[in-house]
């Protein structure tokens, strides 16, 4: 009896399993045994130990063996490196089909502790939930994942592509991988003390997770199946689920209360309080039905700024940031905007920012929500919250970035291109211009027109703050 002591990494098993094999040993010959204290892993990411040479195997095996012995090499039992021994060693003594043979004992063992790994891998991509934390001026994305076996490192490629672009760390109770955007490396495991808890993306996450809930099609045991409770724990989203359920049938009376009332083809306009208290037309347009678009968005997204603002600025809509975070011209044309304003001296917490459609309307694509255009019928429904504001604020000077806002104040005779930068009066406000949306600049062709639509744009806003300095009239 011959006891191989090994570090229970797949690559040193394969190379041993081949050097036992070339000796002849029979697999009721060899104990394998793991050395104390060692991470189990794959050995993927590990550079040959300089000075072991590795003989070259004179033995031919399945692909789908080393593909399933390197999954299997995650399993926690201790007992899988010798099963895996004797299936090599048949494999390669007169078995060559073996594999095939599903109702073999070896072969089926194997096979359930293969589907266990895929069970767990499967588990860990669907519930891994990065939280951000701060570290050296940096955000760094860490997540907490308990798997039932060694299988992180085997995981890892999985997360290093999907997520790419940020960095971070998975830490679990065995080991851990970390990615800086270049390197993946791996550590110790860590108590759960040491994963963060909570912050503002899973606010965000959660707030979208309520919105695309829908109570219509719970299946609560297909849902607990796919999700099972030992999960929920390491699931920000998962504290929502018990009050959904609760309210679900409440949920589905109401979508089937409001599809009574009113089809995409007949709404009318948004009921407005007659007010001039900013506060009170946001609480009233946040349960806002008067067009389709509440539907399907997290929650009504209304105008920000100082009642006394001078200058209002119209967009067309909230985009997907501004939707899960409740707050207008936050995201990429929100920035863009912010650095314009600050390059022709406007200061942003002195102005109005709004959209002329309260809703954030949008289309799937894949995992993503894409923009999709308001069309009249919606932007005539949402218009009285955009005369509400204007009324309100009543302001010096208003700007309508892009089409949509400029038709929803100035009517569709009016044109972008054609009309930028020149004054016009509108109901509320007769120092009225119309410029493009920042958005339109993100989406150029090239950087030389981006370029040149920003110096444009910059223009334009010129114009605006001129007018503000000038002191005009209402
Ligand atoms: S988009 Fe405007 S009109 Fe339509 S539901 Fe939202 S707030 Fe109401």
């Amino acid at each position: 009896m011959r006891q191989i002591t090994f570090a229970p990494v797949f690559r040193e098993w394969q190379r041993l399993a081949r050097g036992a094999l070339s000796s002849g040993l029979a697999p009721d010959e060899v104990v394998w045994e793991e050395l104390h204290g060692d991470q189990p892993s794959l050995g993927m990411f590990e550079e040959a130990e300089p000075g072991i040479a590795s003989p070259a195997s004179a033995f031919r095996v399945p692909r789908d063996f080393v593909e399933m012995a390197q999954r299997v090499a995650c399993h926690r039992a201790a007992e899988r490196w010798s099963l895996l021994y004797r299936l090599l060693w048949r494999l390669t003594h007169g078995e060559s089909h073996l594999m095939k043979i599903a109702v073999d004992p070896v072969v089926h063992a194997l096979q359930r502790m293969d589907k266990a790994i895929r069970h767990d891998v499967h588990k860990m991509r669907a519930f891994v939930r990065f939280r951000a934390v701060a570290h050296q001026d940096q955000t760094w994305y860490v997540a907490w994942f308990e798997p039932e076996h060694h299988i992180v490192e085997f995981n890892a490629p999985f997360f290093r592509d999907r997520f790419a672009s940020m960095h971070w760390s998975i830490l679990t109770p065995h080991r851990c991988v970390h990615w800086d955007g270049a390197h993946l490396t791996f550590t110790v495991g860590v108590p759960k003390s040491e994963a963060p808890t909570e912050d503002a993306v899973e606010t965000l996450w959660l707030g979208y997770y309520g919105s695309i809930f829908n109570p219509a099609r719970v299946k609560t045991r297909a849902m607990e199946a796919e999700m099972p409770k030992r999960y929920w724990k390491n699931l920000p989203e998962a504290a929502l689920i018990p009050s959904l359920l609760r309210e679900a049938p409440h949920r589905v009376e109401q979508m089937i209360h409001h599809s009574q009332q009113k089809s995409a083809e007949d709404y009318s306009p948004a009921p407005v309080p007659e007010t001039h208290s900013l506060t009170t037309l946001r609480e009233a347009a946040s349960i806002c039905t008067a067009c389709p678009l509440y539907k399907n968005a997290t929650q009504t997204v209304f105008g920000e700024g100082p009642r006394n603002a001078e200058i209002v600025f119209v967009g067309e809509q909230p985009g997907d940031q501004e939707d899960l975070a409740g707050h207008p011209f936050i995201g990429p044309a929100g920035q863009l905007l912010n650095r314009a304003l600050e390059e022709v001296g406007i200061d942003r917490k002195l102005a109005y920012v709004t959209n002329a459609v309260k809703h954030f309307k949008w289309e799937p694509r894949g995992k993503r929500r894409l923009h999709a255009k308001p069309n009249s019928r919606e932007i005539i429904a949402c218009k009285p919250w955009l005369m509400a504001e204007l009324a309100a604020i009543h302001p010096r000077v208003l700007v309508l970035l892009g089409g949509t806002a400029a038709q929803s104040v100035l009517g569709s005779k009016v044109r972008v291109l054609r009309d930028r930068g020149q004054l016009m009066h509108s109901e509320y406000c007769q120092q009225t211009m119309v410029t493009v949306h920042p958005s339109s600049l993100l989406r150029a062709p090239d950087e030389e027109s981006r370029q040149q639509g920003y110096a444009d744009f910059v223009k334009d806003l010129r114009i605006a703050a001129d007018l503000l300095s000038k002191g005009n009239p209402h």
